[in-house]
């Protein structure tokens, strides 16, 4: 699922490519991203994008007259940006948001359509997508200590709980547990403050070197290899390969059809930690429905 990074860097690439210009028209490929009914998409048609925000993972494209159109990407959902009038991909295809001067096509690889799309109509609306997770780049220490021990989760958890803390996934919720050096099921009740003040700034750090990382790659381009396991990441998708800080293997936590990864010897005193113990202390601690993971 595409994290704070890497929207970050679309919501950049949009506003260069869109923001000011005119929305000609959305063609739609698949019936079911449209999740919303009124107003119709044909109401935006000929409107301006006066700018791109986010909430949460959402990209939100504002328009004028106080529209928006919210687009959640899930896993698999890519945006693309190709000349104007290109046809919408067959198979990965979902839509595609036509302009003057050029097209942005909305894909989602994968049988299972998981990517939405709303149009809404005013602020309040808007609302509705808010989770009440904080940004990490907006909030204090002090804020953040008390959210995060409201109750007492795992490490992994907290990290990636929309209501909790914004934007942050599986894969860069690995990264910053690496480079604070906590173990994923940790307690949030159980650290002091000056564990609590190493994970804010190591959230803080891994987030921003990432996303100036990004930006760099993406230039002044469009994103087009958005994806949750990128080289250069310490622990993410590298079960079995060396840790860069110590060089013992990366080691992997399954459960409910994921993974996490650590290093032992950087995260959890070395301890190997038993597979299924840990699988189960993560399950009881993670949502049935993909959907409370957005
Ligand atoms: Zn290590």
């Amino acid at each position: 699922m595409p994290e704070l990074p890497d929207i970050t860097v679309y919501l950049d690439a949009l506003e260069r490519h869109i923001g000011g210009h005119r929305l000609v028209e959305i063609r739609l490929a698949s019936p079911f991203l449209l999740r919303s009914v009124d107003p119709p998409l044909s109401a935006v048609n000929g409107t301006m994008v006066s700018g791109v925000s986010r909430r949460g993972k959402r990209i939100v494209i504002e328009l004028e007259d106080n529209r928006f159109l919210v687009i959640h990407l899930m896993i698999a959902g890519r945006l693309r940006w190709r000349d104007a009038g290109t046809s919408i991909p067959g198979k990965v295809g979902l839509a595609a948001f036509d302009f003057d001067h050029g097209t942005l096509v909305l894909t989602e690889a994968g049988s299972r359509k998981r990517a939405s799309l709303h149009l809404v109509q005013g602020a309040e609306a808007l609302g509705q997508f808010d989770r009440g997770g904080l940004d990490v780049f907006e909030t204090d220490l002090a804020t953040f200590t008390s959210r995060l021990q409201l109750e007492n989760r795992t490490l992994k958890r907290a990290l990636t709980d929309p209501r909790i803390l914004d934007g942050i996934g599986n894969a860069y919720s690995d990264e910053i547990l690496h480079r604070a050096r906590f173990s994923p099921v940790k307690r949030t009740q159980s650290l002091s403050p000056e564990e609590l003040e190493r994970l804010w700034h190591a959230a803080r750090d891994s987030l921003k070197e990432w996303i100036e990382r990004l930006r760099q790659e993406v230039g002044d381009g469009f994103p087009d290899k958005v994806t949750a396991f990128r080289p250069g990441m310490a622990v993410h998708g590298r079960y079995g390969e060396p840790c860069p800080v110590c060089q013992a293997p990366v080691q992997r936590i399954r459960y409910a059809s994921r993974e996490t990864n650590y290093c032992a010897r950087c995260q959890t005193g070395g301890k190997l930690l038993a597979d299924r113990a840990l699988s189960r202390l993560l399950k009881g601690d993670w949502p049935k429905r993909l959907e409370d993971l957005e």
